[in-house]
């Protein structure tokens, strides 16, 4: 037995960011055991656009197989007006090509899910299990079940979102700073025969139409709303009309196909920059450390690529393993937040000449298709 096979993890949180960090631990034959307070796998029923950063992930690790087999390849982003008039194409094929990129995928939350949580070890993962407090001792770890049961291990990783406890129990309540806006999220069959992902970008608002398979379309919203004052969408007439400034046919189209609210979820939107990832012989991880906006599809591709490094750090051994996971995440982490903030702010505009500018200039960019390949290259590869 050599140093790393004494190393054992106890995962608090069995969502992507969990899950991808057993898988990682688990392939280099490191013991893991993940708490999930679910009583089964718990997907948001929405699908998920993996960047081709996240699919690197998934290709080292041996999963990306398993996750195109039920997906929809991402190779093209279109930005569309408020009347669906095309204002740019993003083409990620010559970067597949050229073998710069790893190729993107469109997929359905709970199939990801399912592909990760297949690949562990049988009992990997402990369901229906409410961390209630957590010790991090100088020698181990320790964390206590509502039920009382206990788990020790060397190391304590908190992957339990966006309302962390570990995060609070290490450093205190720290609450997530509201965005101005919210989102919708839902799936509906893909009637409107959308091929690409296409975004349509309105006065204050947003839709995105993600094909996740052939048959099978996710659509996604945000809209500008103060945080006090949630709208009340009780109704799919009132959903739709608060969408109406929308007139391209294809949303037209998925808003006929919607005939109640149910399995429409809706999100605050916010974000949080946390300056210490550890503590002692604990560390955050995804939503947990460092919830963002959504607008460039990287919350889930940042906690994989968390869980790779963090799985490296532990297998290189040392007492400065999560010091060191911290260091090489931190920075990276922080350009994604900041221009995925940027894409939200520039995305949420609401003045017409703010929006009419906007507009204006992104056509211009993307008649610059270098500029733009080396920009994707930068951020995704
Ligand atoms: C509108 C929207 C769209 C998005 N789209 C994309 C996208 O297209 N691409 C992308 O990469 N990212 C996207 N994201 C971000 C992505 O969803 C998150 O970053 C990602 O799910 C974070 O994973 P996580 O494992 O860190 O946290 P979570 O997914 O929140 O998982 C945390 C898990 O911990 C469990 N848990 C919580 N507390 C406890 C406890 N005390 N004990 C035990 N278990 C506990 C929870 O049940 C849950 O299963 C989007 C986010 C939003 C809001």
């Amino acid at each position: 037995m050599n140093v790393q096979d004494m190393i054992s993890t106890l995962v608090i949180g069995g969502g992507i960011g969990g899950l991808s960090l057993a898988r990682e631990l688990a392939v280099r034959g490191l013991p893991v055991t993940v708490l999930e307070k679910a009583p089964q796998l718990n997907p948001v029923g929405a699908g998920i656009i993996m960047n081709p950063n996240a699919m690197r992930v998934l290709e080292r690790n041996g999963l990306a197989e398993a996750v195109r087999l039920d997906s929809w390849p991402y190779l093209v982003r279109e930005t569309c007006d408020s009347r669906g008039r095309s204002l740019a194409m993003r083409d990620y094929r010559p970067l597949y090509e050229a073998g710069k990129l790893s190729v993107g995928a469109l997929v359905h939350r709970a199939h990801l899910l399912d592909v990760l949580y297949r690949s562990l070890p049988p009992a990997a993962v402990r369901f229906n299990v409410g961390v209630r407090s957590i010790d991090v001792l100088s020698d181990r770890v320790r964390a206590e079940t509502g039920r009382g049961e206990v788990f020790e291990a060397d190391l304590l990783v908190g992957a339990d979102g966006i309302h962390s406890q570990v995060r609070s129990r290490l450093f205190g309540e720290i609450r997530p700073r509201y965005m101005g806006y919210r989102s919708h999220r839902l799936i509906v069959d893909n009637e409107a025969g959308v091929r690409h992902f296409t975004e349509f970008l309105g006065r204050g608002q947003r839709i995105g139409l993600v094909p996740i398979s052939a048959a099978r379309l996710y659509v996604w919203t945000t809209f500008n709303s103060p945080q006090a004052q949630p709208p009340v969408f009780d109704s799919v007439s009132r959903f739709r009309d608060a969408f109406r400034q929308f007139t391209d046919a294809r949303i037209a189209r998925v808003f006929s196909q919607l005939r109640s609210m149910d399995g429409v979820i809706s999100t605050d939107i916010e974000e949080m920059a946390l300056d210490e990832w550890t503590r002692g012989r604990a560390a955050l991880l995804g939503d947990a450390v460092h919830p963002m906006t959504p607008n460039i599809g990287q919350g889930a591709g940042m906690a994989m690529e968390d869980a790779a490094v963090l799985a490296q750090e532990i297998y290189s051994g040392g007492p400065d393993a999560l010091i060191r996971y911290a260091r090489r995440r931190k920075p990276r982490v922080e350009t994604v937040v900041r221009i995925s903030r940027e894409v939200g702010t520039d995305g949420q505009r609401s003045s017409p000449v703010g929006c009419w500018l906007r507009n204006r200039r992104i056509r211009r960019e993307g008649r610059n298709a270098e500029k733009m390949q080396a920009d994707l290259e930068r951020l995704l590869a």
